[in-house]
């Protein structure tokens, strides 16, 4: 849950030839850890002719192809979310991933990846991230295009996230701030989560915790004949689902409701 955010790893059999921890402008693999970014974001951009993009999603590989820019680069899918939720009981992607990048790739196995999650983890975390990155592996689907990469070609060309005449080029200031008509107010945080706060009128006791606690406002307040502000419900154009008034709420008036139920990772 959050704004939307990059990372970026750079990999090589001598690792002393990695001199840089700069953004990656040219990746030849990107995750996708939630699919809604592909309604907001220009996913495939800067990507390497021949590159992977691999989505954590239940869509059909058409429904990608329809949202994204480009039809050089090779596709692959998982339900990651279904995965997450299953094995490390969160809805953590970034190791299931891993495992789809395994089965794309061949740049490193499955058991260099457990071994490094072993080396990193303590023995219970890691235990469930090997056998999460295992069945990702298993399930992960392919649309091998047939587009190769090249890994000495030289891909360096001048980039930006936001490339002139694309949506939002305008609004964009130097320091990659956006302003947009309307503000936050517009922005759809309700799409970064995969639940949202259900509130249960009759046990609540109007404590007002809830409000204190919501980073996005997304708790709707009505001023009542008595002058003051009572809880009326949530938003959830912007509850991003953090969970943050559940645990805080003293009465259980607020308890999590998926959005789509997990599969398990059977699609
Ligand atoms: S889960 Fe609760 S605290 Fe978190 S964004 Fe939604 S309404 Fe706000
Ligand atoms: S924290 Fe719970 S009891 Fe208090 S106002 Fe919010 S929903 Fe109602």
């Amino acid at each position: 849950m959050g704004s939307p955010t990059e990372s970026y790893a750079r990999l090589g059999k001598n690792k002393n030839l990695i001199r840089t921890n700069t953004q990656v402008y040219t990746p030849n693999y990107v995750g996708v850890l939630d699919d809604t970014l592909l309604e907001d974001i220009d996913v495939a951009a800067g990507m390497t002719p021949g590159g992977w993009l691999i989505v954590n999603t239940d869509m059909s590989f058409d429904e990608i192809k329809s949202k994204i820019s480009r039809d050089d680069i090779n596709l692959a899918k998982l339900d990651a979310t279904g995965l997450a939720l299953e094995v490390l009981g969160r809805n953590i992607t970034n190791t299931v991933i891993l495992g789809a990048l395994v089965k794309v790739s061949g740049i490193f196995t499955l058991d260099q990846l457990k071994d490094a999650i072993f080396k990193t983890f303590k023995a219970s975390i890691a235990e469930k991230n090997a056998r999460v990155v295992e069945r990702a592996f298993e399930k992960t689907e392919i649309l091998d295009m047939g587009f190769k990469l090249d890994y000495g070609a030289d891909t360096k060309k001048p980039w930006s996230h936001t490339g002139l005449g694309n949506p939002g080029y305008k609004e964009r200031d130097l320091a990659g701030v956006w302003y947009t008509p309307g503000g936050s107010e517009v922005v759809k945080t309700g799409s970064w989560g995969v639940s949202v706060a259900q509130w249960n009128k009759e046990l609540c006791i109007n404590c007002q915790k809830c409000f204190m606690v919501c980073p996005d406002l997304a708790i709707i307040r009505e001023l009542g004949e008595d002058g003051e502000y009572h809880m009326a419900g949530v938003d959830e154009y912007h509850c991003k689902g953090c969970m943050n008034c559940v645990l805080i709420c003293p009465k259980k008036a607020l308890t999590e409701k998926m959005k789509k139920e997990p599969t398990g990772g059977k699609k």
